[in-house]
């Protein structure tokens, strides 16, 4: 459930009309709900209601520092994969003892940063990271609370570019290494193993993935608790999806998530993480572009519209679907036109969908893209000199530009000119 409904014939967010907001911000732009986002949040929250849990947003899914400061002041922890995101959770008010750091190619640089700073945990995916990482915390005098990330060898059955739980994919550990794994993490002085982390992918839409790896992960913690680790949380990672077409089977809900954790992991007596991103941020937000022309082609028609690849990169990348509606509510019963709808860059691949049915769209009519609040403006990108797209915040009956479009000149001016020139 969202709230960008339609209202008398116009699309609102909240309780703000979304051609409101494009009048004055102009478009393309994002658009994100706070009672979405608190509300998804808190889905998770409720989920794991009776275990100890702390809920930490995979921050890349969308890290602008309003949509971290709404989760944030709600009480989410936070997951981080590069030291910039471990500032932005900072900088948003996240206290160290809320922030886990994850990701296969931490840096010293940001492993120094994480420590000095504060660290709930690093989430350790390879033996040379745990050497480098014992060997930072031992220059500072202090230890770095660690779980290690294994991988459960489990068919997550998503796209494979965010299927991650697979032998073959680059992330964790083989679970069949890990004592031996475990045992080399105990032996070194600036490290204290704290559990087990596990990440299996992302857009999963099936709860079956989650029960193997979690089974494997229940399996596990006995077996190294036999062998001496303190293992007294699990971190679970992320991946939930997300109903990106209204037409679609609906995917499982959090409180199903929730019981599955329960009925494989409950009786261990460990405090739960869980790293929801795509939940949590996509179906918060909107991408609202215009139609710029209707082209007539061969045996075709295109919707030509002002956003492109470089403000919402998901089709182009992971062939995602997105629903894309108009601003105006169609009139019941208006004809449906299968029609292209793609940008204005410089590719084939700039396309948004193919045959899509649209009812009848004309130039200057605004259409948005739904689920877009999740790794689409983090993905953005100035390809083909197009400014970064602006964010722009709903509260109830009140919005605000949460990242203002770039100026022309502002964009030019970030390259600077050799003196040889
Ligand atoms: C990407 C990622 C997540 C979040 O995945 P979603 O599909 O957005 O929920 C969580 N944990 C790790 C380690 C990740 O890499």
């Amino acid at each position: 459930m969202d709230h960008f409904l339609y209202r008398d014939g116009a699309l609102f967010a909240e309780d703000v009309a979304i051609a409101e907001i494009a009048k004055a911000v102009g478009t393309p732009f994002y658009v994100y709900s706070t009672a979405t986002l608190l509300r998804h949040f808190r889905l998770f929250d409720e989920a794991l209601d009776g275990m100890e849990h702390l809920v930490c947003y995979a921050m890349k899914a969308n890290s602008n520092q309003a949509v971290l400061q709404t989760l944030a002041q709600a009480g989410a922890g936070m997951d981080v994969v590069s030291g910039g995101e471990y500032l932005r959770a900072k900088a948003a008010g996240v206290p160290g003892e809320r922030i886990v750091f994850s990701g296969v190619g931490k840096t010293r640089e940001e492993i120094t940063l994480a420590l000095k700073g504060g660290i709930r945990q690093f989430n350790v995916e390879s033996e040379p990271e745990m050497l480098v990482l014992d060997a930072c915390a031992q220059a500072l005098g202090v230890t770095a609370p660690i779980t290690i990330r294994v991988n459960p060898d489990v068919d997550a059955k998503t796209h494979a570019k965010i299927a991650t739980g697979k032998s073959e994919n680059k992330f964790g550990i083989p679970i069949a290494k890990a004592r031996e794994v475990y045992r080399m993490a105990a032996d070194l002085p600036g490290l204290d193993v704290i559990g087990i982390d596990v990440h299996i992918g992302s857009q999963l839409t099936d709860l079956e993935p989650y029960r193997q790896a979690y089974e494997k992960v229940a399996e596990l913690t006995q077996t190294l608790r036999s062998d001496g680790h303190n293992i007294k949380r699990l971190d679970l990672g992320g991946g939930l999806g997300i109903p990106y077409a209204r037409s679609n089977a609906a995917p499982p809900l959090p409180m199903d998530y929730g019981q599955v954790v329960r009925d494989t992991l409950g009786h261990l007596g460990c405090e739960i993480e869980i790293e929801p991103g795509r939940l949590i941020a996509g179906n918060a937000g909107l991408m609202i572009s215009e139609v710029i022309y209707v082209k007539e082609g061969e045996g075709r028609e295109f919707l030509i519209l002002d956003g492109a690849m470089n403000d919402l990169i998901r089709p182009a990348m992971y062939e995602a679907h997105h629903d894309i509606i108009p601003v105006v509510e169609p009139a019941v019963g208006a004809e449906q036109r299968p029609i292209d709808i793609v940008g204005p860059v410089c590719e084939s691949g700039d396309t948004f969908a193919k045959q899509r049915l649209m009812p009848p769209l004309s130039a200057g009519d605004l259409v948005a893209f739904r689920s877009a609040g999740a790794y689409g403006a983090v993905m953005s990108s100035e390809y083909n000199s197009r400014p970064l797209i602006p964010e722009v915040l709903v509260r109830s009956d009140q919005f605000a530009v949460i990242r203002a479009r770039p100026t022309f000149d502002e964009m030019i001016k970030r390259d600077t000119i050799p003196s040889w020139l």
